[in-house]
């Protein structure tokens, strides 16, 4: 059978034979895939020879090459040209999937070397490994360990049990999410004033949507921002934050058994809480960590906050609201913007032409690392993609970097940073393999040709600049990466760790040597004016304060749902007692919402409105991958502004400090993040960075 997956690619690169591939090739070559993989597995768990480096952990790295090189095209083309084929075929193959993928976690003759393979080393304080081999076999141990692998008899069946009902939990958690926010709708009549204060593409978007307000943010959030019917908007807003507090999708029950049965694994493991055997593996390490941060940092912005919120108050006192409350707040926070700083889209996007960008963003990578982009005539799989040759100061090859900027139906919204495959020695030749990368994003098209009359290029917002800005920072992380073994190239790293690189380089925006080197007005050539750039670096610190506060929230929020722990008062209970009595064993779940109010009190600028809940509807850490996580984003923000601090006091274009960024970069997951981080600056970060830089330190 003719299928270009099972064929080796000769396009310059290794470039992906898009002209070739067609739906049906991908069934083939997944099934095949997994059937390879089943076999590579079973050959390193039946090795006759006893347990090394080489021929366990090293091998393990290695399995499914066919797998990756199938899976590395399917996944990405189903988040960008997701025709209903692939989408049938996506969820046709899911069980076999997860099933592969759990044969090989729960695989015991496999465990069994990894553990001789850990111990063995363990015992010599790990001498004759490199260190990040010493970190792939922690890893890969640590990963064992997590999903259960050391339990035996009794404590095994639990885990099975409770990993099962943490799916089917999550799972309804979500989905309740979904319908109670699909469900709502309200009708507004224009012949009442429900309009008054929408500007024309707000009223225009719900007038194109038979003038139905929903809770889907489209909706939801112009209406609160724009809206003067205060009478509306506490209606959407008590909506959208009852959502599952009650009724048909109340999720209360959920939380409490999701928060216990989590906290019931750390039990199994021997850890104190989830957050620390989540933790375990972060930059951050452990939930003192984590709750130090959080904690510093409300007690620095907390001034600034509350002023933020006192200011916005204020403003609404001029409409006779004695009390601002949290339907009030976007209103007038978006008028106070209005009033204070003048910017808005229409007057930075002549400026921010795509093509223009573009060139500043590659040339960007060009002065701080020596990289050249190019583009190269390979196949694509939609005409909007381009595909770029990436090449290193000394000539030699990088990576290739494909580019999908524009908006279609069969694309997911939004933007991202993918790889088709990624970075690797190559196992028997030692050749370096270099990564396949692309940058995805929804920008607006353009109209028409170059040249012709009424052609406008693509124009960027000042938001969609950082955008591009932040994905292609990924990128960078996943093309510059020089590592060994695949699970730790390119983003492979921390999820506290992985935003660094991209939001380090949404800081150049703000920096006007960077704009002179691309803000042009696509039609007359005039260079982007000072006022305009000075005005926009004064927005982008508006109310830093109160949003500062909002983050550490739901970071805490987060935290103290699995930081449950074990107490005086819970901790005799044993494995067979672990029937689900959330209430019983934690006393302090049988109010939800009391719960909350409390993790979430310091950070309170106003009032709780009784009846609406956070955590009934946040699904980053109920029903998404961001439990016990979500304050990865506090963290990274301050390590970005660290890091760019060190940039302008240095120069930003020092070509040393440079050097040391670009170190970062390359070493992927090979080495702990606070020790890669520390190699860079030479001490720890600091929040005062990024106090400077939200305008709260001066
Ligand atoms: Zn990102």
């Amino acid at each position: 059978m003719n299928n270009p997956f099972f064929e080796e690619w000769t396009l310059p690169h290794g470039a992906i034979p898009f002209d070739r591939i067609q739906a049906e090739h991908y069934k083939p070559a997944l099934l095949k895939g997994m059937e390879e993989e089943d076999r590579e597995i079973e050959a390193i768990a039946n090795n006759p020879e006893s347990p090394t480096f080489e021929n366990t952990i090293e091998a393990l790295d290695y399995t499914g090459a066919l797998l990756k090189k199938v899976g590395g095209v399917f996944y990405n083309m189903l988040e960008c040209d997701g025709t209903d084929d692939l989408l049938n075929l996506a969820e046709e193959i899911q069980p076999q999937y997860s099933q592969h993928e759990l044969n090989i976690a729960l695989n015991e003759k496999l465990f069994e070397r990894v553990r001789i393979v850990w111990e063995e080393y363990k015992a010599k304080d790990f001498e004759g490994l490199s260190v990040a081999q010493q970190r792939l076999l922690k890893d890969r141990y640590e990963g064992y360990l997590k999903a259960g692998a050391t339990l035996q008899g009794e404590a095994r069946e639990r885990w099975r049990k409770v990993s099962e009902q943490l799916d089917s939990l999550t799972l309804a958690y979500g989905q309740n999410v979904q319908k109670a926010t699909g469900d709502w709708s309200y009708q507004l009549d224009p012949d009442k004033g429900d309009l008054e204060g929408l500007p024309a593409f707000a009223a225009d978007a719900y007038k194109q949507n038979d003038y139905k307000l929903t809770l889907l943010a489209p909706s939801y959030r112009p209406f609160m921002m724009y809206s003067s019917r205060r009478d509306l908007r506490e209606m959407l807003y008590k909506a959208y934050n009852s959502r599952c507090t009650s009724g048909k999708y109340d999720n209360t029950e959920n939380i409490r058994k999701i928060a216990l049965l989590r906290q019931e694994k750390a039990d199994l493991l021997g850890f104190q809480s989830f957050a620390d055997m989540r933790l375990t593996n972060t930059m951050a390490k452990t939930p003192e960590a984590v709750n130090n941060l959080l904690n510093t940092l409300l007690q620095a912005y907390k001034q600034a906050g509350s002023d933020d919120v006192k200011e916005v108050a204020t403003l609404a006192q001029k409409d006779g609201i004695d009390t601002l409350m949290p339907w009030d707040f976007s209103y007038y926070s978006e008028q106070l913007k209005k009033e204070k700083f003048n910017v808005n889209d229409a007057m930075v996007k002549p400026f921010f032409s795509l093509e223009k960008v573009k060139k500043g963003v590659f040339g960007l990578a060009n002065t701080l690392y020596g990289v050249t982009f190019h583009k190269i005539d390979v196949p694509v799989y939609n005409p909007d993609v381009e595909c770029f040759e990436v090449i290193d100061r000394d000539s030699t090859f990088l990576g290739l970097l494909y580019t999908d900027f524009f908006p279609r139906e069969t694309k997911r919204p939004g933007a991202w940073m993918t790889e088709f495959r990624s970075q690797q020695r190559n196992p028997q030749t030692g050749a370096d393999e270099r990564p396949i990368v692309q940058i995805v994003m929804s920008f607006t098209k353009p109209v028409g040709q170059p040249g012709e009359e009424g052609y406008t290029p693509s124009l960027l917002t000042y938001d969609e600049a950082e955008t591009f800005l932040h994905e292609f920072g990924h990128s960078l992380h996943g093309l510059l990466t020089k590592c060994t073994y695949p699970s730790q190239s390119g983003t492979s790293v921390a999820h506290d760790f992985v935003e660094l690189p991209s939001q380090f380089n949404e800081n150049f925006l703000g920096k006007k040597e960077f704009l002179d080197t691309f803000a042009e007005d696509w039609q007359t050539g005039e260079k982007i004016p000072q006022q305009l750039i000075d005005r926009l670096h004064e927005a982008s610190t508006f109310q830093a304060g109160y949003l500062c506060l909002r983050q550490l929230s739901f970071g805490m929020l987060d935290m103290a749902f699995h930081s449950l722990g074990r107490t005086e008062k819970n901790k005799d209970f044993q494995v067979q007692d672990f029937e689900v009595k959330p209430t019983e064993r934690f006393p302090q779940l049988k109010d939800v919402e009391g719960f909350e109010e409390k993790a979430m009190e310091p950070t309170q600028l106003l009032p709780h409105v009784d009846g609406t809940m956070m955590c009934s509807a946040f699904t980053h850490i109920f029903s998404g991958g961001y439990a016990a996580g979500y304050y990865g984003y506090k963290w990274a923000e301050v390590l970005d502004a660290d890091a760019f601090a060190v940039f302008e006091r240095e120069g930003l274009s020092n070509p040393q400090t440079a050097a040391r960024f670009r170190h970062l970069l390359e070493s992927g997951d090979t080495i702990d993040p606070a020790e890669l981080y520390r190699q860079f600056k030479g001490e720890d970060p600091s929040i005062e960075a990024l106090m400077k830089r939200d305008g709260i330190l001066k």
